[in-house]
């Protein structure tokens, strides 16, 4: 059975094709600029040169067209047919309060998508365009909705509620949903399966580092906690957003600057952050390079998501009533070991004690802690792809 995976962000697009006998990746790509002059997309097969077309694509239609006759190429293509695809899996950000699970997309799936645009602005279009695109080109192929909100459905009302007038929460369903869902889940799968646990009995704080950044406390497989909020924004400082501020900071600023609402949510998701701080880069390489050369500013955005991630690493520990293990993904979890040795640094009073040597890894699963440590730690690079390829495989077979 081969599923194609596709994972539609604001102006791109990731696709992955799976053989699911043994879950390998027949062939992959990225389509860039979608909507922006100098649109392309480019096809990966192992073995082979990279397939590349520059064409324009005014949007994710356009871009699923150019996925298709590349897997279909003569000369690059993957497949004879289209035919040969079982199933689509699509990564979708926000479902709201009604989806706990990956769903077949139906009429009423797509309204549940469509009615959380306003959580999920910069995402949630996309991806239904994205689906929608697949529905018309290849009709009639099941299309699996994968949401980044769903595995945190398991947190209890007094986590996901914000301690404002209860009547908008009823009137619009203002609360925490959390995201990076699917790669917590496949942390919550795949640590305790290392390990050598049952999942039912263990509790761990799962650390996602990358360009976004989200913490989760995983108590027997379920989702206790969650650093992201009603939209990605919340929590700890990313590339570009801001997470946690005093909400003064907001209408201070709109107020002082004259910004519009959108004018304020574009400077804290885009222009916030390590960027914002340094003033340099949103990208932990570069920051940690220039800090390493001497670079105040570049130094400080790092000192500060340093120190938000291990605020959080702290709270979730305190919360799940003993703690077996944290692991570590996502790009700069997965390849970072100078983060994770200033996230872990100083730690060893609470049971986290890394071991330097053993840190010394980069993309791959690897115990990091030492003997002694109580809580042991670990790297497991995310798969969100091959968690978003099961879940369709297992709903349409
Ligand atoms: P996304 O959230 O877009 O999926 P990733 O999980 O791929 O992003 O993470 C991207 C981030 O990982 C970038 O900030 C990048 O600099 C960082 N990163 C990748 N490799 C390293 C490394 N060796 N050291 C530090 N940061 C790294």
């Amino acid at each position: 059975m081969k599923i194609l995976v596709i994972n539609c962000g604001s102006s791109s697009l990731k696709y992955q094709l799976m053989d699911m006998e043994d879950e390998s990746i027949i062939g992959k790509g990225l389509v860039e600029r979608i909507g922006i002059p100098g649109s392309r997309i480019i096809h990966k097969v192992d073995g082979q040169e990279d397939y590349v077309v520059e064409e324009p694509m005014e949007n994710h239609k356009d871009a699923i067209k150019y996925v298709f006759d590349a897997l279909t190429h003569e000369k690059y293509g993957i497949v004879k047919s289209l035919d040969e695809i079982t199933g689509i899996g699509h990564r979708v950000l926000h479902g709201g309060e009604k989806l706990s699970e990956p769903v077949i997309v139906t009429e009423e799936v797509k309204e549940i998508i469509r009615d959380h645009i306003k959580f999920g602005p910069l995402h949630n279009p996309g991806n239904l365009m994205g689906i929608e695109a697949c529905e018309e080109i290849v009709p009639g192929k099941p299309n699996v909705a994968v949401f980044d909100t769903a595995f945190h459905q398991t947190m209890p009302d007094y986590v996901y509620m914000y301690p404002i007038p209860y009547e908008y929460y009823k009137k619009y369903a203002i609360r925490k949903y959390g995201f990076h869902g699917t790669s917590h889940k496949y942390i919550s799968y795949r640590l305790p399966e290392i390990m050598g646990v049952d999942r039912e009995d263990m509790n761990f704080v799962s650390l996602h580092l990358g360009n976004g950044s989200s913490l989760a406390a995983i108590r027997k497989g379920k989702v206790f906690d969650t650093s992201m909020g009603l939209t990605p924004l919340e929590g700890l400082e990313m590339g570009t957003r801001s997470g946690n501020v005093d909400p003064t900071v907001v209408t201070f600023l709109m107020e002082q600057e004259n910004l519009t609402p959108q004018q304020m949510n574009e400077i804290l998701n885009k222009k916030s952050g390590a960027l914002g701080v340094s003033g340099l880069s949103s990208d932990f390489r570069d920051l940690e390079d220039a800090a390493h050369e001497g670079h105040e500013r570049a130094e400080l955005a790092l000192d500060m998501f340093i120190i938000r991630v291990k605020r959080f690493l702290g709270a979730y520990i305190a919360e799940l009533d003993g703690c077996d293990a944290i692991a570590f993904t996502g790009g700069i979890g997965e390849n970072s070991k100078t983060i994770r040795h200033l996230v872990c640094k100083n730690l060893e009073h609470i049971g986290i004690e890394l071991d330097q040597e053993k840190n010394d890894v980069r993309g791959k699963e690897a115990l990091i802690s030492t003997e002694n440590s109580k809580v042991k730690i670990y790297v497991v690079p995310t798969n969100e792809e091959l968690m978003i390829a099961r879940d369709t495989k297992s709903l349409i077979s």
